[in-house]
């Protein structure tokens, strides 16, 4: 293999087959890459892969990394490697053992959506006002608790045993008993279990010790304690442990990764080798010269100096807009013109700091018929419709799981009522099984009608059931959507809702379809295209749709690249979050958000804020960002400086030196701003217009053609008429929709196409 295609300190690396090692580098100096070339090497050098284990950040990151190894060393081999996350790994863990802590081995995964009807129900049945404890507050303790190995009893004495404490662990307790009940495993879960599964039972933990005597893991910053516990397992024999990380990329501390796990790496493993790679290969120097002056403000980091060979690159651009509409429609104008400029829709993407910020981005990019894709906002697998289908299909699977049956169990409507439900619930409590069990034999005090539904539900989910091994299975899920009415269910829908659903449901059939085609042999059951579909992240269905712009928050971009990335709401209060503004640690949380950021972007980084921004209903006014005035100003252009000149305006400052004090407001009234985009052709402000004559001015603008007006923004023309010795334009705005003005005083310039 030819490794001379990395640089000396990569090659160290990709060479070093022996013994713990450390790769402890900057953003886009060729972490991964240098992982994916050593995994390649041991290969060659006759590891078998079977023995090698690689868990990387997201299911797409593992895709990636097995075709780059397959490329480099040839298809048939890197199939029987692990490559995956840790969650993942850890399902087919479980799948093969999981008998062994008494669960059954259909276990169903549960995600958010399922774990706070859980809670819900709890909270209604010990009576508990959801208003002074939320079951989102509840689910966040459980999530948390477990992230730090702790059970339910552990967490409570751990607590202040406040009254408040007590509620949240007698929902606590009853949480973990109903998983059980309905052999279900939350996320957290997954990497608990897996542990409990290695720590208790030593010959599991000998067989993949010995399978896996290579582990390798990327992002290991963001590793929590299950998982370094897991990897600390894993390699406690062997050694051969490869991970590599950026101590400055440590975003996930809120959801318990433990920034110290990387930095006590050579606690850890005292013979462990350290290899740190400086150049980055990634960004434009601009680009690099701003995301280490922003990170160079944290104070409790190890010090790296990451330089570049590339060119230096225009400047960062900063637009400052009016409101949160005006943003969005400039960003949809930027990314228009690049596109008409040959930039494909793929290599640009648009960052947030809060799903929330999408919505106006997705309104403005959709006006002007750019096509993109969110990721992380409600995605395709959460959509009613789909979880119905899933539920179907989980008890079909695991009938134990009396959380989906309860979903599906009058859905669509067939006359079971909540009273016959808790009935059948109270049975089932007496007999001691599972709810599923009892509708075959329904509670006597049912009414005859009653308990007719039930036998008839009971006896479609069985006839299903029968048939569900025989059949294949895209086939058997376009049945189950049949049979059980899930298709017909029309009632008080829109038309439109309804073609909705039924395209959703197509696209569900589909995913099945492709999943058959892709997965091996033993993995072509329902059983395992449901767990594929409850690891599925958004970021990874991307690759699928090549020709779209990336909207997502800046946490799920790690480790990506794109040729142009914007980032938006650079604002104080919210990126930084308000929640981080005034405590250190999360600050500096955040400050390596802002530098992930900055680094995702190869070519032109643009960064955008918003005067006045309505969000959750809410108007607040923000200082632009800490972290935008943390760029020198050498690095940064601004545009919206540019534009007021444009207008024949002075332009003010806007870049104050950030003060830690808060004041609200700096940019004195809300209001809009301007826009501008380069390109500009025959700009003229409204002064000189007025010189001009009705008609010579008319001569100036036809239909079609782009404009920029000072409060408005883009648009294009749509008529121009005559109006005595006036002229009135109309123009149609991305953000705004149609204005008319008078051409005499209308603030407006010609753009280039
Ligand atoms: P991050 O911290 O964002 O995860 P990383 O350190 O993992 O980044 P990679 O994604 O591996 O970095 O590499 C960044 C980019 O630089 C990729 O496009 C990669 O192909 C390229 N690159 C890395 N090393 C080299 C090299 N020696 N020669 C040419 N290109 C390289
Ligand atoms: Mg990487």
């Amino acid at each position: 293999m030819d490794l001379s295609v990395l640089n000396e300190q990569q090659r160290k690396a990709a060479e070093n087959l022996n013994g713990p090692l450390l790769i402890l580098a900057g953003a886009g100096s060729g972490k991964t890459r240098t992982m994916t070339y050593r995994i390649a090497n041991l290969l060659e050098h006759g590891v078998p892969a079977w023995q090698i284990l690689a868990l990387t950040f997201t299911n797409k990151a593992a895709r990636q990394m097995k075709d780059r190894i397959a490329s480099l060393i040839g298809e048939i081999e890197a199939e029987d490697m692990w490559i995956g996350t840790f969650h993942s790994v850890c399902v087919r863990i479980l799948r093969r053992d999981i008998e062994k802590i008494g669960y059954q081995r259909s276990f169903t995964i549960y995600d958010d959506d399922d774990q706070l009807r859980v809670i819900k129900d709890w909270l209604k049945q010990l009576k508990i006002d959801d208003k002074t404890l939320s079951a989102r507050d509840v689910r966040n303790v459980i999530s948390d608790s477990k992230n730090k190995l702790l059970t339910a009893d552990e967490w409570f004495r751990s607590s202040e045993k406040a009254y408040r404490d007590q509620q949240i662990h007698d929902v606590y307790v009853r949480y973990e008993q109903t998983l059980k009940d309905n052999n279900a495993l939350d996320f957290d879960d997954l990497l608990m279990k897996t542990l409990q599964l290695l720590m208790d039972h030593p010959p599991v933990l000998q067989y993949y010790q010995q399978r896996f005597r290579y582990v390798n893991v990327d992002e290991y910053q963001d590793t929590n304690m299950a998982q370094y516990e897991i990897v600390r397992l894993l390699t406690a024999k062997s050694h051969q442990l490869c991970v590599v990380g950026d101590d400055d990329q440590s975003i996930y501390g809120w959801r318990g990764a433990d920034i110290r796990n990387i930095l006590n790496f050579e606690q850890d493993f005292p013979d462990c080798t350290v290899i740190k790679l400086e150049q980055n290969y990634r960004s434009t120097a601009t680009i690099l010269d701003a995301a280490n002056q922003v990170i160079a403000h944290n104070e409790g980091r190890k010090e790296k100096a990451l330089w570049t060979e590339n060119s230096l690159g225009e400047k960062i651009k900063l637009y400052t807009a009016g409101d949160e509409r005006e943003e969005a429609a400039w960003i949809s104008g930027q990314i228009k013109q690049m596109h008409n400029q040959g930039w494909p829709y793929a290599e640009m993407a648009i960052l947030y700091r809060l799903h929330a910020q999408s919505r106006i981005l997705e309104e403005m990019l959709v006006r002007a018929g750019i096509p993109y894709r969110v990721y992380g906002g409600t995605r395709f697998y959460e959509r009613k419709e789909i979880k119905d289908i899933l539920a179907y299909l989980r008890v079909l699977v695991n009938p134990a799981d009396t959380v989906s049956l309860k979903r599906i169990i009058n859905t669509p409507r067939r006359s079971i009522g909540d009273t016959t439900v808790s009935q059948l619930e109270e049975q089932a409590l007496e007999e001691g099984v599972p709810m599923f069990s009892v509708l075959t034999n329904p509670p006597e005090e049912l009414s005859s009608r009653a308990r007719r539904c039930v036998s008839d539900f009971a006896r479609l989910l069985f006839d299903l059931m029968s048939r569900r091994d025989s059949t294949p299975m895209d086939e058997f899920i376009e049945t189950v959507i049949n049979e059980t009415g899930l298709i017909n269910q029309m009632e008080k829908e829109t038309e439109e809702a309804y073609i909705t659903r039924k395209e959703n449901m197509m696209e569900f059939i589909g995913a099945a379809k492709e999943y058959l085609d892709r997965a091996e042999d033993e993995d072509k059951t329902l059983q395992a295209f449901l767990e594929n579909v409850a690891l599925i992240t958004d970021l990874d269905r991307q690759e699928d749709v090549p020709q779209f712009v990336t909207l997502m928050t800046l946490h799920s971009a790690k480790g990506l690249e794109y040729d142009a990335v914007f980032m938006a709401g650079m604002e104080e209060n919210v990126f930084p979050s308000y929640r981080a503004i005034n405590e250190d640690d999360r600050l500096e949380e955040e400050r390596r958000l802002a530098y992930v950021g900055i680094t995702r972007a190869r070519k032109q980084l643009y960064l955008s804020l918003a005067r006045s921004r309505t969000i959750f209903n809410q108007v607040s006014y923000n200082r632009p960002s800490r972290f935008v005035s943390e760029i020198p100003d050498r690095l940064i252009e601004d545009v919206w400086a540019l534009s007021r000149q444009h207008f024949g305006e002075e332009p003010a400052p806007l870049r104050k030196p950030h003060n830690r004090e808060p004041r609200y407001n700096d940019f004195g009234t809300p209001g809009m701003g301007q826009l501008n985009i380069p390109g500009v052709t025959k700009g003229f402000v409204p002064s000189q217009a007025s010189k001009l004559s009705g008609s010579a001015m008319m001569r100036m603008y036809d239909p079609g053609d782009r404009v920029m007006h000072r409060k408005f923004g883009e648009g294009r023309v749509v008529s121009i008429e005559k109006a005595g010795t006036d002229a009135r334009i109309t123009i149609d705005f991305i953000a705004y929709g149609r204005k008319e003005f008078s051409l005499a005083i209308a603030p407006i310039f010609k753009l280039e196409e």
